[in-house]
């Protein structure tokens, strides 16, 4: 079993690796999330032995559970799911990332938590790039208004964007969402500043579609079913 997944995993890191050389890109410049949501923390813990530091959940009180259960380890962890701000509170304490941020009102309620505890939490909005039929993500006219409120925040710290593209079987049929997250990013690096607004990551690209992603400028892939295998939801 965990011999499968170390084997699965290096599968992911040859993946990034070849990604990266078709385009001329660095592998190092890649962060690998590996995203555990609903699977035993025995095999976040054969990982984190394997060398491998970012984890991702998508849900408030998975990602509060695991961070508990993995404990005090190089474990850096990653939010990307649907943010309540009601949740916010439990998870700023260890949260390393929060890739899903969409609204200022959850970058307020960040600021305000990070705050009381003294700790920075790097955040990335998350914009809806996959057009109508899934609404996650502010929207593209949205993202000014967002980065400008949090050029002002001394404890959360806007380093990119983040998206979720269509769920496609051909993924060369979402490079033009890809691309879209990377010109908005592009588009809005006159708001960058010295310490709260830095615009250097993209979070794009999962188990499908991480080539292409890569070939857009991917700084970060989350990756779930490539590593841990299928989920039963
Ligand atoms: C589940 C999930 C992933 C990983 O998806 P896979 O296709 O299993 O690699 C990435 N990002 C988000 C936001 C997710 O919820």
């Amino acid at each position: 079993m965990s011999e499968d997944i170390i084997s699965r995993y290096e599968a992911v890191k040859d993946r990034i690796r070849k990604a990266c050389e078709n385009c001329g890109r660095d592998p190092d410049s890649i962060t690998l999330v590996a995203v555990s949501k609903t699977k035993p923390d025995e095999d976040v813990l054969r990982l984190l032995q394997h060398g491998q530091f970012h984890f991702g959940e998508n849900r408030a009180k998975a990602l509060e559970d695991r961070m508990e259960s993995i404990g005090n380890t190089s474990a850096v962890w990653h939010f990307i799911g649907n943010l309540q701000t009601n949740k916010i509170k439990y998870m700023v304490h260890r949260v390393n990332w929060i890739e899903s941020i969409h609204k200022k009102k959850a970058l307020k309620e960040v600021e305000k938590r990070a705050s009381e505890i003294e700790r920075i939490i790097n955040v990335l909005i998350q914009v809806n790039i996959s057009g109508e039929g899934q609404k996650s993500g502010c929207e593209p006219e949205e993202l000014e208004g967002i980065l400008t409120y949090a050029q002002k925040l001394r404890y959360t710290r806007v380093r990119g964007l983040m998206g979720m593209a269509t769920f496609a079987d051909d993924p060369e049929t979402v490079r033009p969402e890809f691309r879209l997250l990377k010109d908005l990013r592009d588009r809005h690096r006159h708001l960058e500043n010295d310490t709260a607004v830095q615009l250097q990551h993209l979070s794009m690209g999962m188990t499908n579609d991480l080539e292409v992603a890569i070939s857009e400028g991917a700084t970060m892939v989350r990756i779930g079913t490539a590593i841990f295998g299928e989920r039963n939801y």
